[in-house]
């Protein structure tokens, strides 16, 4: 039995089999081999499990996020099975006697420029698709894990995680998440908050444990490999008893969210794809305050189309059954990033080309994504929310483009809710000290107190050596969320967070004495925070 310490992210206890996850690259290093025939059975079993790994994906985005995401994953079960393709790898292992993850590599790159250098966008667009199958070929050779179909329940050891990864996993396999990196508002946290699994980061981790038994005990911070007898006895029944209390929770679905005095505050969860819908809906959230739409583009290999999109947001507002859904546009760049945006490099990401700002710079996309959410606005009750707002002339921008995108919609006799609520998020100091005026442009305000810590406080929060430094509840956040509250109720909008810290139960009475009006949490934190609630006395 071993016993290592590491920073929790969430209490609960998991109890399961590790598995360490090694990033996934594969080593397509030339090689010079003899057994060709070796050689190409290996590359034949890589393909089979590939196509399986395929079938799996399709499957999967096919129930989570429709038909046309699904539909790439069979172009890649295609080209992975076409004869030209393949007779080009087997030469390479046949003639120039190289091994496979070379020969599929190479063969990947020549395909891919084929592709790109065609004249017809359909098939330039194929290139992209070559180079993934080809990395997924060369993972599988390379025994690199395949995250997107787990064979069961985990708990899943890491160095660190990025969202890029994570989007990947087949989550409703894990059980506990240990990463060695990471901090408290990373997206791997945001994650595992989601979820409402345990949580350890900045825990030492060691290969070795692969398949060994563990338990995370989030309260204790420790992670246990190997566990004896009694210690595994003493755990279960720890387990059992948690089990118990979350089920005395599951009495207060269908309660109201009402203080004592009677009170009410709207109580949202926070989510990043259609299927985690289903977890916000089993935990009774009153709406969806965060929608965090950004997954679709870090889960995708391309931009993803205006239908691809309108048929996500559509399939919330239709399972929310017409409570409010708050979609925010893409927040992308800083940790978030995508390839094929070619963000580049910059010297201070949080600082930098992102989230409105890519949009303002870049209408054309902005414009996709708000013909994709105001067609789904005819289908539910959706608002529509905008990151990383500084001044009162990006929302007057922002109202233009959408005036463009309505005016497009009404002249092709598309539907769409013509009131639809716009709000923004308050996540700058800029924000806060111009919320007075900002409250007159929009219909509602959301407190991002994730980067309002960051930016607030000038400290990193992807630093993890930072950590003592990043307190969400210093006197300068909670003044900031009071003053926000009375500019919004002054000009008679409604505030709400939806950053990490509304789900904190020590900031509850805080937050009513201020008069937030929204909670947007975790969807596992809704319950215990409706208790909280029914508790107080505030009115
Ligand atoms: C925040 O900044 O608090 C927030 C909710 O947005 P994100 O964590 O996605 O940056
Ligand atoms: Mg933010």
């Amino acid at each position: 039995m071993e016993k290592v310490t590491g920073q929790k992210i969430l209490n609960g206890i998991a109890i399961g089999k590790i598995l360490y996850y090694v990033k996934a690259q594969g080593n397509a290093e030339k090689r010079t081999i003899s057994d060709t025939e070796a050689e190409v059975a290996r590359f034949e079993a890589a393909k089979e499990t590939a196509q399986e790994q395929l079938q799996v994906i399709y499957e999967k985005a096919l129930a989570e996020q429709g038909e046309e995401t699904a539909q790439l994953f069979e172009v890649h079960s295609m080209l992975l099975d076409d004869d030209d393709y393949k007779d080009a790898i087997l030469a390479k292992i046949n003639e120039d006697k190289v091994n496979a993850e070379y020969a599929v590599a190479a063969t990947g790159e020549e395909f891919a420029e084929m592709f790109a250098s065609m004249e017809d966008e359909y098939f330039q667009a194929r290139s992209a698709d070559i180079k993934d199958i080809s990395t997924r070929v060369v993972n599988v050779l390379s025994g690199v894990q395949d995250m997107s179909d787990l064979a069961e329940p985990c708990i899943l050891v890491a160095v660190d995680l990025a969202p890029s990864e994570t989007v990947q996993m087949d989550t409703s396999k894990l059980l506990a998440f240990v990463t060695k990196e990471g901090s408290t508002s990373s997206h791997t946290a945001i994650l595992a908050r989601n979820m409402g699994i345990p949580a350890l980061i900045k825990t030492p981790i060691d290969e070795s444990w692969n398949g060994k038994l563990g338990i995370v005990d989030g309260a204790s911070q420790t992670l246990i490999i190997d566990p004896d007898e009694a210690t595994l006895a003493d755990y279960q029944a720890k387990q059992a008893k948690e089990q118990a209390e979350k089920a005395l929770l599951q009495e207060l679905k269908g309660k109201e969210t009402v203080t004592k005095a009677g009170r009410h505050v709207k109580l949202f969860a926070n989510i990043g794809s259609v299927a985690d819908m289903e977890v916000a809906k089993r935990n009774d959230a009153e709406g969806i305050g965060l929608f965090r739409s950004e997954f679709l583009y870090l889960n995708s290999s391309d931009f993803p189309t205006e239908e691809e999109q309108f048929q996500a947001y559509k399939a919330v507002a239709e399972g929310m059954e017409g409570k409010q859904v708050v979609i925010r546009t893409l927040d992308l760049g800083a940790d978030k990033q995508v390839d094929y945006f070619n963000l580049g490099n910059e010297a201070n990401p949080a600082l930098g080309y992102r989230a409105i700002r890519i949009c303002l710079e870049q209408p054309e996309i902005f414009k996709t994504q708000l013909r994709a959410l105001l067609r789904a606005s005819a289908y539910g009750n959706i608002a529509i929310m905008y990151p990383m707002i500084t001044s009162v002339e990006e929302v007057r921008d922002i109202k233009e483009i959408v005036a463009e995108v309505m005016a497009e919609l009404d002249g092709e006799g598309v539907a769409y809710n013509k009131d639809v609520k716009q709000g923004i998020m308050i996540e700058t100091p800029a924000s806060v000290l111009i919320s007075d005026l900002l409250a007159k442009e929009v219909d509602f305000f959301s407190m991002g107190t994730n980067d309002l810590t960051q930016y607030t406080l000038a400290v990193d929060r992807q630093n993890n050596k930072l950590d003592r430094f990043y307190k969400p509840h210093h006197e300068a956040i909670k003044r900031a969320i009071k003053m926000v509250c009375d500019n919004a109720h002054a000009a008679g909008i409604w505030a709400g967070i939806c950053g990490e810290l509304g789900a904190d139960p020590e900031m509850t009475e805080f937050f009513l004495t201020c008069g937030v009006d929204e909670l947007s949490v975790a969807s596992g934190m809704i319950l215990p925070l409706r208790k909280k609630i029914r508790e107080s006395e505030i009115g």
